[in-house]
């Protein structure tokens, strides 16, 4: 009886140690909440339009206006029989 006692005692201390190794571990690997995106801002988002000749997308103020539509630069402008106003 006396063996069974020191037995289950035993048992009660692994069993608290391993309780108090795995709470530890939880808290230690928990990953980190993944920080959320800044909302965008729409007010200050400037229009991006594809150019009419070559179709890459340019910020609206550095394209060149044409009579036909918006260009990447100049020469695209006129390349493509525009003129640029
Ligand atoms: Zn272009």
């Amino acid at each position: 009886m006396k063996f069974f006692v020191v037995l289950l005692v035993i048992m009660l201390g692994v069993w608290l140690w391993k309780r108090d190794r795995a709470s530890g571990q939880d808290e230690s690997v928990k990953p980190q909440k993944p920080k959320a995106a800044p909302p965008p801002n729409i007010a200050s988002a400037r229009p991006i339009v594809p150019c009419l000749h070559c179709g890459t997308h340019v910020d609206m103020a550095e394209t060149v206006q044409g009579r036909l539509g918006r260009y990447c630069s100049k020469a695209h402008c006129t390349v493509h029989g525009d003129r640029p106003l």
